[in-house]
C-alpha cells in the first residue's frame, strides 16, 4: 500500500490542509480540504472513498470532490459511512440546497454517488487492500479505519477521544505497521477535550499502553498554534514508541 497524506491538520491557515489520505491512488480516507491539493488526473482516479464522520474537516470537500468528476467517471463515486454519517450529508449537504443531490442527480438510475453504510468490524475490499472500520468515541457518531494490504497494515483513529475499544481491536490487524492517531488538545485541555471527543498527549499515553508490538506512531489533527506544545508533551507523555507529527505530502510505503 502507498498511503499518502494529503491533510492532517484539525484546520486550515498557512500549509495546513484537513483531513484526506489517498491510498493506492484509488482510494480517499476522508474528504477534507487535502483532497483539493490533487490535480483532475488524480480527483478522477479516486474510484472510492471512505468517510470517518460528517464534521466538515473531514467531508467538505466531497461535493466539490464529486462534482470535479461530474460526468468523467464510468460510474458513481461510491462513499462508505456510517449510517448516521450518511443521514448527516443527505439532510445537511445533498439536500439540494447546500449543493444538488448528486444521489439522484443528473438522474436516479445514473447518479453521481452512491452512499453505502459501514459497520464496525466489517472489511470492505478495495482493490487488493481492505479497509475496516474501527470503534471511536467523538461528538457525533465516527469510525477509524484498518488499512490492509499484502504489505501490512495501518489504523488510523479519525477524530476520537480515548476509546479502548479502538485500541484493543489494533491487536487484532496483522503486521500493524503504522498507527496514526488524533491528538488534537494539550494536556491542561483534558474536560475540553473529552467533551468534544478529542485526545490529549496523556489520554495518547493511556491508549498506546494497549499496544503490544511497537508500530510506527504519527500524531495528527494537532490544533493549530499549539503544535509544538503539544507534540512536547506528548515527548514527555510517551517513551517506548516511535512517535512523530504526520505531515501533508508524506508517503507511507506498506
Ligand atoms: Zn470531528
Ligand atoms: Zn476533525
Amino acid at each position: 500500500m502507498r498511503i499518502e497524506i494529503l491533510g492532517c491538520s484539525a484546520t486550515i491557515g498557512g500549509n495546513r490542509r484537513t483531513t484526506s489520505l489517498l491510498v493506492d491512488g484509488d482510494t480517499l480516507v476522508d474528504a477534507g480540504s487535502g483532497v483539493g491539493e490533487l490535480d483532475l488526473d488524480g480527483l478522477l482516479a479516486i474510484r472510492r472513498v471512505f468517510l470517518t464522520h460528517a464534521h466538515l474537516d473531514h467531508s467538505g470537500f466531497l461535493p466539490l470532490l464529486a462534482d470535479a468528476g461530474a460526468g468523467r467517471r464510468s460510474g458513481p463515486l461510491p462513499v462508505w459511512a456510517l449510517p448516521e454519517t450518511i443521514a448527516a450529508l443527505e439532510q445537511h449537504m445533498f439536500n439540494g440546497v447546500l449543493w444538488p443531490d448528486y444521489t439522484i442527480r443528473p438522474s436516479p438510475a445514473a447518479p453521481y454517488l452512491t452512499f453505502h453504510p459501514l459497520r464496525v468490524g466489517e472489511p470492505v475490499a478495495a482493490d487488493g487492500k481492505t479497509v475496516t472500520p474501527l470503534p471511536a468515541r467523538h461528538s457525533i457518531p465516527a469510525v477509524g479505519f484498518a488499512l490492509q494490504g499484502s504489505g501490512g497494515g495501518l489504523a488510523f483513529s479519525g477524530d476520537t477521544t480515548y476509546c479502548p475499544e479502538f485500541w484493543e481491536a489494533l491487536k487484532g490487524i496483522p503486521e500493524l505497521r503504522a498507527v496514526m492517531v488524533e491528538t488534537t488538545f494539550l494536556n491542561a485541555q483534558r474536560q475540553e477535550a473529552v467533551l468534544a471527543g478529542h485526545t490529549t498527549p496523556a489520554l495518547l499515553a493511556r491508549g498506546l499502553a494497549h499496544l503490544r508490538g511497537r508500530p510506527e506512531i504519527l500524531i495528527t489533527h494537532l490544533e493549530a498554534g499549539h503544535e509544538d506544545q503539544t507534540l512536547a508533551e506528548i515527548g514527555s507523555a510517551v517513551s517506548d514508541f516511535a512517535v512523530t507529527q504526520a505531515r501533508r505530502g508524506q508517503i507511507l510505503s506498506l
